[in-house]
């Protein structure tokens, strides 16, 4: 679930064998520390790496087992060439020290010696302000803590309304309610179910609809439900109107 959530949010992909299947999507990975560990050398961990996987598999080598991340980053480029697609740095914060810095001293090196195919990937602990003040100088992100214990949205599930008549526990609005988008997608206050008119957007002053679909009725699926994949471009399609 945790993977289907990651993808359908804008993910680009999913390290899980179990949740890629479940998206019917390709697992994406890199090599672990413990290659590196086990071999001794970052060189070494990237040449076996490099001879024993599938060439469909891109070629991105950890970077900061042992030593200096641009320093095993251009032993690792100089020993792979074209073939190294990227390099990730998954240093501890405690240890990482100013990471633009270190990134943007990483991709000069790179790109003077001929390497600016090589791309660079971060990942440790990274959180949505640290994405967004990385994100135009680093190639991709790899983030676990901060997805799977994401802050959780509140919700409950109440009783609002019995046979057409609103009731509802006190703190709650009693009856049905229509959740309703503009047409270039803002959300917009609910309005209760039988308001005559929904109005127009109050940010852009565009027409107003329901979104609220009957799926179930007396226990039936009404339709199938839609792909992961569908609903991921459904949810990117959006995005634009939550930028305000
Ligand atoms: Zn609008």
């Amino acid at each position: 679930m945790l993977d289907r959530a990651a993808y359908i949010g804008g993910c680009d992909g999913v390290s899980t064998v179990l949740g890629a299947e479940s998206l019917a999507e390709r697992h994406s990975g890199t090599m672990p520390h413990s290659l590196a560990l086990i071999l001794g050398d970052t060189v070494k961990a990237a040449q076996s790496f490099d001879k024993r996987l599938p060439s469909e598999v891109p070629r991105i080598v950890l970077v900061d087992t042992f030593g200096d991340e641009k320093v095993e980053s251009l032993r690792v480029a100089q020993a792979l060439g074209k073939r190294l697609h990227g390099v990730r740095l998954d240093t501890p914060s405690s240890r990482r020290g100013d990471i633009r810095k270190i990134v943007e001293e990483l991709r000069w090196e790179l790109d003077l010696r001929g390497f600016q195919h090589v791309r660079i990937y971060v990942s440790g602990g990274l959180d949505e302000p640290q994405v967004a003040a990385l994100e135009d100088i680093l190639d991709g992100f790899g983030i676990g803590t901060s997805l799977s214990n994401a802050p959780v949205l509140d919700f409950a599930a109440d009783i609002v309304e019995i046979e057409g008549k609103p009731i509802a526990k006190k703190g709650k609005f009693s009856g049905r309610k229509q959740a309703l988008r503009c047409e270039k997608g803002h959300p917009v206050k609910p309005i209760p179910w039988v308001a005559r008119s929904p109005g127009a957007c109050p940010l852009c002053g565009a027409k107003v609809f329901g979104v609220l679909q009957t799926l179930l009725k007396n226990g039936k699926l009404l339709d199938a439900l839609p792909s992961p994949q569908a609903i991921r471009k459904y949810v990117l399609s959006q995005l634009p109107a939550f930028a305000l």
